[in-house]
């Protein structure tokens, strides 16, 4: 067993832990990543980076290499059912005043992750470990939490610090640690994950449709689309049960333009299932112990807002509490015992209302996709003349504010 020491100890390298990584290092902070895989290269991972997060990565002189690695971008946000379109927002119309960014980026996640851990790696205080486990915390005679224990190689390792943060997303077993349980506020969806090949000729933007049998997200991954389908949660046993063909000719039906390459999926190996939730901690911390990102609150697919407020946490936390960290790395006793518990709680404050809110709309509009996915045979699918004069005016107008320009956006503070 090896014994190590740092002053930030952060579980999960996804977008919440490797720039907050990033951000505090960059302050002088001394910082190590723990990564349980050997490489970003995961096919779940979320690939829309909103202006919220185009500011910042500008912010910190990564816009240009960022846009290299873009395949694609939305300037409007639409959803449509089979029917017709419901909601058409051009993002230039909406975006706040002075906004630099009217577009939603799309980029391969595990490419952000290299760029960030690239950056990161120009400052002497960053490490990040891969294939490195948490598997739980360490305390001090108190209980305070100071700092990990993870598994590499087969070999238990300690790793003392003066603020562990769980960045470990959403099945995070830091959460048990913080032990103030969760608010579930339910999902009736989940999604069947696959890839389909994606011809040169194609739009290069996100291609989302609603009908009946289910909702439908194609993400531009360069020669692939990585498609999302939206269904009744629960429902994956019966779809299994009623055979692949049907479930060829159910996707085919919302989304004609790729029944031609629908053989490729050619057993259920190839469909995986996503579970959707959406859920917050009650409180985000105790002494010693800090989760964000999903961690902290997990989101819903819906709106592809969840990495942006990942970074988004990252943000406000090094703004948060860089500064004290950088006095702790001086002191870690005296931070341990008089700093520490007071300003945790200041990351969940500032992040609270942005989180709730967002979460809230998510659940909405969750709902409201199921329903029309469940409209019965024979009924238009487009509401009627006055509620879709609502979704095409303010319903319009507020999605972007929300998902797209985030409430509350964080700016790197130095
Ligand atoms: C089906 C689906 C599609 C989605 N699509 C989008 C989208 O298009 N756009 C979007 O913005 N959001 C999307 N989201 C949400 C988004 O994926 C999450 O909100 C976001 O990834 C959260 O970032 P994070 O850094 O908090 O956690 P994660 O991205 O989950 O990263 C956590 C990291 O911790 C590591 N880890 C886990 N346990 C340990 C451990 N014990 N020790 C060490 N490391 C560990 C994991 O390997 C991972 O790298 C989607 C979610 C789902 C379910």
């Amino acid at each position: 067993m090896s014994e190590e020491r740092t002053t930030v100890a952060i579980s999960g390298g996804g977008p919440a832990g490797i720039m907050l990584g990033l951000l505090l290092a960059r302050q002088g902070v001394e910082v190590t990543v723990l990564e349980k895989h050997a490489d970003f290269l995961r096919d779940f991972r979320g690939d829309t980076v909103h202006p919220m997060t185009l500011d910042i990565l500008d912010e910190l002189g990564l816009i240009d290499e960022f846009d290299r690695l873009v395949r694609g971008r939305m300037r409007a946000v639409r959803f449509a059912t089979t029917d017709g379109e419901l909601v058409h927002q051009d993002l230039r119309a909406v975006a706040p005043r002075g906004a630099r960014f009217a577009e939603i980026a799309l980029a391969p996640q595990w490419d952000l992750l290299n760029l960030l851990v690239r950056k990161a790696e120009e400052y002497p205080g960053f490490r990040i470990v891969m294939e490195a486990e948490t598997t739980g915390v360490l305390r001090d005679h108190a209980g305070r939490v100071r700092g990990l224990r993870y598994r590499l190689g087969g070999e238990e390792h300690l790793l003392h610090a003066v603020l562990s943060v769980a960045a470990d997303g959403r099945h995070s077993a830091l959460r048990d640690e913080i032990g103030t349980g969760v608010v579930e506020l339910g999902s009736p969806i989940d999604v069947l994950w696959f890839r389909i090949d994606r011809r040169e000729d194609e739009p290069t933007e996100l291609r989302g449709t609603i009908g009946r049998g289910g909702g439908i997200v194609a993400i531009n991954r360069g020669d692939y689309w990585q498609v999302a389908f939206l269904v009744r949660k629960g429902t994956d046993a019966e779809i299994q049960a009623a055979g692949l063909p049907a479930f060829r000719e159910r996707v085919g039906s919302v989304a004609p333009w790729m029944r031609d390459r629908l053989d490729q999926l050619r057993s259920w190996d190839d469909v995986k299932l996503l579970s959707v939730t959406v859920e917050r901690l009650r409180q985000w911390a105790v002494p010693g112990l800090l989760a964000i990102g999903d961690a902290a609150h997990t989101m819903s697919p819906m709106g592809g807002v969840g990495v942006n407020l990942a970074v988004s946490d990252a943000v406000a936390t090094a703004n948060l509490l860089g500064p004290d960290l950088l006095r702790a790395q001086r002191d870690p006793d005296r931070f341990a015992k008089v700093l520490n518990p007071a300003i945790l709680d200041r990351v969940q404050r500032r992040r609270q209302l942005p989180t709730t809110l967002t979460q809230r709309v998510q659940v909405l509009g969750q709902d409201q996709v199921i329903r029309f996915t469940e409209s019965p045979e024979g009924r238009p699918l487009l509401p009627p003349a006055p509620v879709l004069a609502l979704l095409r005016g303010p319903v319009s107008r507020m999605i972007p504010r929300v998902f797209v320009y985030g409430i509350r956006p964080e700016r790197v503070a130095r």
